[in-house]
């Protein structure tokens, strides 16, 4: 596993943006052979998601012949509800970008029978080759997507409830009230990002400390689902400096040696 240790959540952003871009240019996708591209939503990619439409705008990548899926859904919010994670995906990248809609794959928390709605996922994915990438964030409990704790390593997309921890972390965007937080949600599972040819998960802030230290420096754990990453032959984390705060002052310097960067 790579680890990526950046000054600040801004170097984080220009840097996951410029390998998504310096991928997808090198892939060279044409309609009979897009890029799959696997997305996640919450507050960490939106800097990364504002320098890809930069990127974009400046002429740098086009989406024309990018296929996305999101890594989940809330059961129950309306698609157009402005904590969807339909509308975030809308507003904060898809609306800026040249991708055509019929190229987006976002799980429908209202479909009628959930458990097929998953199903059709992981054959939509299949049909397209497979995922290439796939960035994910990390919640402060270590889960990846909505793989909580407990989560099967080898799981794959369907509906989860969501941990007293997941609702209020993300009540925040509930007027600070996690009875207004939906309950369960659809998300892809750990076995279905681990099948990606490339997972790069991003973690800043001092909030993401603890699961980072799990994730990189103990062993394989269903309590800590993004450590699953350390058994992908193509995993990276990009995280800042604040992330690494309980990680030995050793892990950092190795991580830091290895790539080259300044080491403080
Ligand atoms: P955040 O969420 O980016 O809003 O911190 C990450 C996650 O819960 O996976």
């Amino acid at each position: 596993m790579r680890i990526i240790i950046q000054k600040n959540k801004e170097k984080v952003a220009q840097w996951v943006a410029n390998y998504v871009i310096q991928k997808i240019n090198q892939a060279n996708p044409k309609p009979n052979n897009p890029f799959v591209l696997g997305l996640p939503t919450g507050s960490t990619p939106l800097g990364t998601y504002r320098e890809i439409i930069a990127l974009h705008q400046a002429g740098k990548v086009s989406f024309k012949n990018i296929i996305t899926f999101n890594m989940d859904e809330y059961v129950g919010l309306p698609e157009n509800h402005s904590e969807s994670y339909h509308y975030f995906m809308q507003h904060n990248l898809f609306d800026h970008l040249d991708i055509p809609s019929e190229n987006i794959n976002i799980l429908n928390g209202n479909a009628p029978v959930l458990e097929h709605e998953c199903e059709s996922y992981e054959e939509k994915i299949e049909a397209v080759g497979g995922i290439d990438l796939f960035l994910g964030g990390i919640g402060p409990d270590g889960h990846i997507a909505f793989n909580e704790p407990g989560s099967s390593l080898n799981s794959r997309t369907r509906i989860k409830t969501l941990t007293y921890d997941t609702l209020v972390a993300n009540s925040r965007f509930f007027d600070n009230d996690i009875n207004k937080v939906p309950k369960t949600a659809l998300t892809v599972g750990v076995g279905t990002i681990l099948e990606a040819r490339e997972v790069l998960i991003m973690a800043t802030g001092y909030n993401k400390s603890r699961a980072l230290q799990k994730v990189v420096e103990e062993p394989v754990n269903h309590m800590w689902t993004v450590s699953a990453l350390q058994t992908h032959p193509r995993g990276i984390i990009v995280c800042d400096n604040e992330a690494t705060m309980e990680l030995k002052v050793g892990t950092v310097r190795y991580f830091k040696d290895i790539e080259k960067q300044e080491i403080l």
